[in-house]
């Protein structure tokens, strides 16, 4: 739809967020911005919303059948999806498998450690802040949560986990870590959001340990979006390929 006959309530790094005709629902376009290190770095790559809208599309609906409650209705295009509105939670909650990335540079972590079980951690969503870390007194005195609900995160958290590694390591896909974001529905129930794609995980090759995910970026590399075309590939269906017409590489 063309972006001028829709109400634009929110605009992200990466992602804008439209009013919908329905009651409760929002569409969420991926632009092909990316950003790192709280946007001090910034570009426009050519096919990067596509590959993030497809991977996370399909990621969702893979949670959704095995019981997790998730925000998405049905991709729309190649670069948006149908939503229910949520009300954000401001809290990026990482889940990590191996050691790497700013745990290294903040603990004393052999570098690729595999975690058992695995660390989960709530960074508080705030770029003035530079989202720091926080426990669960600080998200009960900022009042951004009950404990009641972050109970119920962890628990979200490591069932996404332990489905999305079984599925993705059986496309040669190792989940390293990964952040998600959830929302609250009109009832109020906890659903997950936002998007689950190379953008927000570390996804690495099970044979080479290649990265296949934001990383490249953050280190300058050349190839970041053929290696989110690569993720793609490995995730979708071939009748999924067919329809939204994916490079088979
Ligand atoms: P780290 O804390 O090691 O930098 O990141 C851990 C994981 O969470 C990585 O998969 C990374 O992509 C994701 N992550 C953490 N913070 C952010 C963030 O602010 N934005 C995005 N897109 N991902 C994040």
């Amino acid at each position: 739809m063309s972006d001028v006959n829709r109400e634009l309530l929110y605009a992200g790094k990466a992602k804008d967020i439209y009013k919908s005709e329905n009651e409760n629902e929002v569409i969420i376009k991926f632009r092909d911005d990316i950003t790192a290190g709280d946007g001090a770095k910034k570009d426009t790559l050519s096919q990067k919303g596509y590959c993030n809208v497809l991977i996370s599309a399909k990621l969702f609906k893979v949670l959704e059948e095995n019981g997790v409650k998730t925000q998405y209705i049905e991709l729309l295009s190649t670069d948006e999806m149908r939503t229910k509105s949520l009300e954000m939670i401001p809290l990026e909650v990482i889940c990590r498998n191996i050691a790497t990335g700013s745990l290294l540079k903040k603990y004393p972590f052999e570098a690729n450690k595999e975690l058992k079980p695995p660390i989960i951690q709530f960074d508080y969503k705030n770029d003035e802040f530079h989202d720091p870390m926080l426990n669960d007194s600080i998200i009960k005195a900022l009042e951004i949560a009950t404990q009641e609900e972050l109970d119920e995160i962890r628990e979200i958290t490591l069932k996404i986990n332990k489905i999305l590694s079984d599925y993705l390591i059986e496309r040669g896909i190792i989940l390293v870590d990964f952040k998600l974001e959830y929302g609250k529905d009109s009832e109020g129930n906890i659903i997950l959001g936002d998007e689950i794609s190379p953008d927000t995980t570390r996804l690495w090759d099970s044979e080479t340990y290649e990265n296949f995910d934001k990383d490249i970026y953050r280190k300058g590399e050349e190839g970041v979006v053929d290696a989110y075309l690569k993720v793609v590939n490995l995730v979708l269906s071939d009748e999924e390929k067919v329809k939204w017409n994916v490079e088979q590489i």
